[in-house]
């Protein structure tokens, strides 16, 4: 992918995050008219006025994410499947949610096309987490909260690391990363990015 290229240059080094960016092709993600830019690092437009993340915005989220062979993943904003689909390469199972139905359903189809059997995608409104899996050892959010929803902090496990992007949708937003101790929480503030919004409730597409 031409892109692989490009993602060290952005800071993304970590070799298993690059091995598996390399074996996920993000044209299975990209459908209609920007089809053939699903090669180049930049985010691009989905169904439901959604967007897939720019590549390397992916990297280093996934970098920053730091997931282990037998780790539980929680991702909130399925959107086009891409950054779960990177995310099953790395932990034993990723659950994603998304509030479009139609989303959730076109990522599945994917998943099962591209033979990916550790994803398990559901509908709903991801903010208040997934309780019945929970804890998680990560939980990444791809769409900006205002702050890091309670029900998500409340699911990472001790140990567990979150990472979401923070800040009202419109303007800049601060990636950060949020490590459960035993004493409570810690944040790193990563970098800027900009993400479409969290939205509280199920859509109705
Ligand atoms: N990770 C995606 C890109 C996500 S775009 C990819 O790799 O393609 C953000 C997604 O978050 C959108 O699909 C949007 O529908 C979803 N979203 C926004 N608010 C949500 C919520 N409360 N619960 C679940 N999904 C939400």
């Amino acid at each position: 992918m031409r892109f692989v290229y490009a993602l060290r240059s952005k800071g993304v080094t970590d070799k298993r995050v690059l091995t598996a960016m390399e074996r996920i092709d993000r044209r299975a993600f990209v459908r209609g008219l920007f089809a053939h830019r699903a090669e180049e690092d930049m985010p691009l437009p989905i169904a439901c006025g959604q967007t897939i993340s720019q590549p390397s915005v992916v990297g280093l989220m996934t970098q920053a994410l730091d997931v282990q062979p037998r780790n539980k993943v929680l991702e909130i904003g399925t959107g086009s499947g891409y950054q779960a689909a990177v995310l099953s390469q790395l932990g034993r199972r990723v659950y994603t949610i998304d509030r479009h139905r139609r989303l959730a359903r076109e990522a599945e189809a994917t998943f099962e096309s591209l033979g990916l059997t550790n994803i398990t995608v559901i509908t709903g409104d991801g903010s208040r987490g997934l309780p019945e899996q929970a804890p998680f050892d990560r939980i990444i959010v791809t769409a900006a909260a205002e702050d890091p929803p309670g029900p998500l902090l409340a699911q990472l496990r001790e140990g567990g690391i979150m990472v979401v992007p923070v800040g009202q949708s419109d303007t800049v937003q601060r990636l950060i990363r949020v490590e459960r101790t035993a004493s409570g929480f810690e944040y790193t503030e990563l970098r800027a990015v900009r993400f479409v919004p969290l939205v509280e409730g199920i859509a109705g597409d």
